[in-house]
């Protein structure tokens, strides 16, 4: 059995920590990873002009098709307009290979989620590798598994005048990042079914996502919640910081900020932190947190 979970991470900055899971992935019964299956992956190439235009047509063809997406800052997506995208970005990008490979492999279809619980990464690509008997004998079969960040998408786009981009290149709309951030999952599954293994900051993923997406980069700047920490209540990661639990006042330093903070408050019962300190970890939603004096 493995797991391997890829993230579309934020842009890195100083109080970020984007890193990709990685484990090692199992064999899967024929057909599975090939040379074949690489070179028709590596065959796709797209000028920027190219990549433009069909991008374009997903995005006319979503508004044009679904129930739910109406206008490009749209406020209501289901999980059938992942199925639909993915279906306008095989064919358009990937000359319908991707179900093709899924169904060899016994994949398909990928199943696609929608989840709030995404905070810093923008996406998140699944491979599982289980047990199944077929006809008395025991097959490894894959699955994959596509979640995309809401909490990211809704954040995002609700001003104006706030640059956004994702894998290197601006987006003007919510649809449109909705879009770059399927394209970088899209390559974590075309890695998947072609070599085995994904990762996006190594060099054969950085090819592919050029070649066939013009991406320059696999990160995003969208509005994750510790940004919105920062513009909205001023709190930022290591920030001195009081709330009041059951009447009493508590102080301690935020340690991670996700749709609440987590804030760390010395206690001789708590766990040892790195800091050297023992600590409580407390899970404070943001508008009860009080900035204290000591600290940017
Ligand atoms: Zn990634």
């Amino acid at each position: 059995m493995s797991n391997n979970a890829h993230a579309f991470q934020p842009t890195p900055d100083d109080d970020t920590d984007p890193v990709d899971r990685e484990t090692s992935h199992d064999f899967i019964d024929q057909p599975g990873p090939s040379l074949e299956r690489k070179a028709k992956l590596f065959a796709l190439l797209y000028s920027s002009q190219e990549v433009d235009k069909r991008f374009r047509r997903i995005h006319e063809a979503m508004l044009s098709q679904s129930p739910q997406i109406r206008e490009p800052d749209f406020t209501v997506i289901g999980t059938d307009d992942l199925e639909r995208l993915f279906a306008h970005y095989d064919r358009e990008f990937f000359m319908g290979r991707l179900a093709e490979m899924l169904v060899e492999d016994s994949a398909h279809p990928a199943a696609f989620r929608l989840s709030r619980r995404l905070t810093s990464a923008a996406g998140q690509t699944i491979r599982r590798v289980r047990r199944v008997n077929q006809g008395g004998r025991s097959l490894n079969r894959v699955d994959y598994e596509i979640t995309i960040s809401t909490t990211l998408l809704y954040n995002t786009f609700l001003q104006q005048g706030r640059a956004v981009t994702v894998g290197g290149l601006p987006c003007s709309d919510r649809l449109e990042a909705l879009q770059r951030i399927f394209e970088h999952e899209l390559l974590h599954l075309a890695e998947f079914l072609g070599w085995g293994a994904s990762n996006c900051k190594a060099s054969n993923f950085r090819a592919l996502s050029r070649r066939l997406f013009a991406h320059e980069a696999p990160h995003h700047d969208l509005i994750t919640p510790r940004e919105q920490a920062r513009i909205a209540y001023g709190i930022q990661l290591g920030d001195l910081v009081s709330f009041e639990i059951e009447g009493e006042r508590r102080v301690g330093v935020v340690n991670r900020v996700t749709r609440r903070a987590t804030v760390l408050v010395e206690d001789p019962r708590g766990q040892p932190y790195t800091n050297g300190k023992r600590c409580i970890p407390y899970y404070v939603p943001l508008a009860r947190l009080r900035k204290e004096d000591g600290s940017s």
